[in-house]
């Protein structure tokens, strides 16, 4: 095997990097406040507008705050399918300077080499930084605008966890409910939908490995349970004539290894995120739990029998406690799985530049999971350092991030001159 070469500038994208983690960053805790349609969020999309425009494109914002930058190498071209390379601008509270960003900004990379390089591209390319990725709203809008998976209801009833609705923010911005709608790209007009992302989890570094080729993304569903007994006083009701809600939800909590031993597999995760105890008084027994559980899997039927499981040992929990349950689902997203030929040519490509590599699946939901039934489409992850993201602390060293962007790179050259 040929050691490995770089083609990509390492230094450009390390700087790039820095300059749009100046937006939002925050010196106390070093984190990066950029959340979605956001006045800070408008600046760096705009920030990053102009880069694309330097670079040779042609750049705009679409009816979301999506920045799409269109590079096309001949105006004969620019009927034929393109490649989209994308992912998101947009950061949660205290987030990193790699999530997202860097698929954007490995993008811009590719067209500046191939500028620069004359290289010969017979597609138009499409970089585009998507907007509110990371859920404040509730979902990932700019993919959803994007491939078609929004609706105007939605759009007018939407809320942040502060109470702002997502279409005064759309206005705040300059945009509207209906100019989200008309941000979606007809599938014909795709070739190819590739991102780049740091893994944002520790498989790669336990395994040694500076890039992963993800083969799909896990179903994950989400549901609100709610255990009913009876507030109490705490010093006079004996311990065994209580119906204490919280006792529920630790039973339930232990159980959770054992739903996954049993009906689970190595990709399925269980985890309660939030409980909320009334009347949350510390002289009191929880006479209510309210908490959130979400699943994840591979596999929409392992996903099912966990989900059936759960309700089952929930049950038996609150006959034994002498609670009342009942749950809410409040979504199921099925996993995705990518095409293979797409997915196998950038297996090959880390192959030829000689990158030790692994195929995985993803845990985490990514841009890329709303293109995954529409037209053929790939991820490829990028080490981070201790599994850190979504924190200040969120790392990849930059001879990882080089890796990635070559297999991004030479992905997109075997796409456009297939
Ligand atoms: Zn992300």
């Amino acid at each position: 095997m040929n050691a490995y070469q770089s083609r990509v500038n390492i230094d450009r994208i390390e700087k790039d990097l820095y300059e749009l983690s100046k937006f939002g960053f925050n010196p106390d805790d070093k984190g990066i406040y950029r959340q979605g349609l956001t006045p800070i969020d408008m600046e760096a999309r705009q920030w990053v507008k102009q880069q694309f425009e330097a670079a040779g494109m042609e750049a705009s914002l679409d009816g979301v705050g999506n920045v799409c930058g269109r590079y096309v190498p001949k105006p004969e071209l620019e009927d034929v399918p393109a490649v989209l390379i994308a992912s998101h601008l947009d950061s949660v509270p205290a987030g990193g300077m790699f999530d997202g960003t860097l698929g954007v900004m490995a993008g811009l990379e590719c067209i500046r080499l191939i500028q620069e390089n004359n290289i010969t591209v017979n597609r138009p390319i499409e970089i585009i930084g998507t907007s509110e990725e990371e859920g404040r709203f509730g979902g990932m809008l700019g993919a959803q605008a994007l491939s078609g998976n929004l609706t105007l209801e939605w759009l007018n009833t939407a809320k942040d966890p502060a109470g702002e609705y997502l279409k005064d923010a759309l206005e705040q911005c300059g945009f509207s409910p209906q100019e989200a709608l008309h941000a979606r790209r007809d599938p014909a007009d795709i070739r190819a939908f590739l991102e780049l992302h740091i893994e944002q989890g520790p498989v790669l570094e336990m395994n040694n490995k500076p890039v992963g080729v993800v083969d799909g993304i896990s179903g994950v569903f989400k549901w609100l349970i709610k255990l009913v007994g009876k507030p109490d006083h705490a010093g006079t009701a004996p311990m065994n004539m209580r119906s204490d809600a919280f006792m529920g939800v630790a039973d339930f909590a232990h159980e959770l290894s054992r739903i996954i031993d049993e009906e689970g597999s190595e990709y399925t995760r269980l985890t309660i995120g939030r409980v909320e105890l009334k009347p949350g008084f510390a002289h009191t027994i929880p006479g209510e739990a309210h908490f959130t559980l979400v699943g994840r899997d591979m596999d929409n039927e392992v996903m099912h029998q966990v989900s059936m499981s759960c309700q089952k040992v929930l049950g038996a929990i609150a006959r034994k406690h002498n609670l009342k349950f009942e749950y809410d689902q409040l979504s199921w997203i099925p996993p995705r799985h990518f095409s293979d030929d797409l997915v196998d040519t950038v297996e090959k490509n880390a192959q030829e530049l000689a990158l030790d590599y692994m195929r995985m699946p993803s845990g985490a939901g990514h841009d890329c999971q709303f293109f995954a039934d529409l037209v053929p489409t790939a991820l490829i992850f990028v080490k981070s350092v201790g599994g850190i993201s979504h924190a200040p602390d969120e790392w990849s060293h930059w001879d990882d991030v080089q890796k990635g962007c070559d297999l991004l790179y030479k992905t997109l050259l075997d796409l456009c001159n297939e």
